[in-house]
């Protein structure tokens, strides 16, 4: 129950990739049919990654994971725009992929408005006009939150930035294969995607990048990607990503139904089994797969602890951050209570859950958090 951190390989796309390792091995810039064959992998999952984002092939670049392609679009945003203005938005709640990247920039010379959120997770509307001025040259914002799920108003704040001629970047690792997404109709100039958060191996993610959006590279060397991302191609990835993302549109609609079902039994049993519990996250927009609870009294790592011993796996908090005793930023900038922040699991469902899973789940919490109470 922790496919938020990352997600088991599609059987499907491990046979697409696999003779990539094999058979296939070429180096798609040899000019031989080795790596012509290569090459021509990579164009077809290309379309792939393209028809499932909503834009054209020639506008996905290829990168090494979502951190990198959140890199990529903020600092290439920043080095090719600086001169104009210095000035990015964000919110207190983004990945630490592009929380840290800003805390970078803003170390070399930018001004970063990093946004409030409400107790629910959304920022306002309302905000983003007011501190758009003449040198804000990019809007950062990720499409659904990683610890509660909650969906931001993406297309709302694509259409702003598009209003004030600012660029749009929407990190959507984690919505991506969760619900649909569509880079052309959110006016999103950029938008970063992770191969192992929806079924591709980790190692392989993805920057879309729409025509006319101004980006210096940020790795230099060869000339793949159109200049855009230098080094020699992760082709068995690229190859993986391609097929996840075909499949993750045939299936995502009825998926996210069954998933969706899973999750609100799984939040129905703990409020019913379980006293002084608190769901965070927008309730009404909100990925379907995730569930982040509050047991006040509790330890999180406790908690993920015992659930471990009964091969459950969750998370307290961002995976990344997990193991360190620093409060989710998320849930404080929610306005969550610290003492009620230090007791919150996330729960994050997949493909292979199943009811059974979440029965599992619920024979056992009960009977943990009471344990972990009376010791306190
Ligand atoms: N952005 C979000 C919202 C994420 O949840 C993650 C990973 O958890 C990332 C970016 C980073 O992706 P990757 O693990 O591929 O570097």
């Amino acid at each position: 129950m922790d496919y938020n951190a990352t997600a088991p390989v599609h059987p499907g796309v491990l046979e697409a990739f696999l003779p990539f390792y094999r058979e296939s091995f070429g180096n798609p810039s040899s000019i031989h049919m080795a790596g012509r064959r290569a090459k021509s992998a990579i164009e077809e999952a290309r379309e792939k990654v393209a028809r499932f984002l909503g834009c054209e092939p020639v506008e996905v670049v290829f990168t090494s994971s979502g951190t990198e392609a959140d890199n990529m679009a903020v600092k290439g945003v920043a080095s090719a725009l600086g001169g104009r203005g210095k000035h990015i938005v964000t919110t207190r709640v983004e990945h630490p992929a592009v929380l840290n990247t800003m805390l970078h920039l803003e170390q070399n010379g930018y001004h970063i408005t990093r946004l409030d959120v409400d107790r629910e997770g959304m920022p306002d509307l309302g905000q983003f006009e007011e501190c758009i001025t003449g040198s804000t040259i990019l809007i950062s914002v990720m499409h659904a939150n990683n610890e509660t799920g909650t969906i931001l108003p993406v297309r709302e704040i694509g259409a702003i930035a598009a209003r004030h001629g600012v660029v749009f970047h929407c990190d959507a690792v984690q919505a991506a294969g969760k619900i649909p997404i569509e880079c052309r109709e959110m006016n999103a100039g950029l938008l970063a995607i992770s191969g192992h958060k929806m079924g591709a191996p980790q190692g392989i993610g993805a920057l879309a990048v729409r025509l006319g959006v101004k980006l210096h590279p940020f790795i230099h060397g060869g000339s793949q990607e159109r200049n855009r991302r230098a080094g020699t191609e992760n082709v068995a990835g690229i190859v993986a990503l391609g097929r996840a993302c075909e499949l993750a549109q045939a299936s995502i609609l009825s998926e996210s139904s069954r998933i969706g079902a899973l999750r609100d039994r799984l939040e129905q049993g703990v409020l019913d089994g379980i006293p002084d519990v608190r769901i965070n996250g927008d309730r009404e927009h909100r990925l379907p797969n995730t569930a982040n609870i509050s047991f006040a009294g509790c330890a999180a790592d406790s908690l993920l602890a015992n659930l471990d011993l009964e091969g459950i796996a969750v998370s307290s908090g961002a995976a990344c951050s997990s193991g360190t005793q620093r409060v989710s930023h998320v849930l404080t900038a929610m306005g969550v209570e610290p003492a009620l922040a230090r007791g919150s699991l996330r729960f994050s469902l997949g493909r292979e859950n199943s009811a059974g899973d979440v029965e599992h789940l619920l024979g056992v919490l009960p009977g943990i958090v009471e344990r972990l109470r009376k010791r306190r």
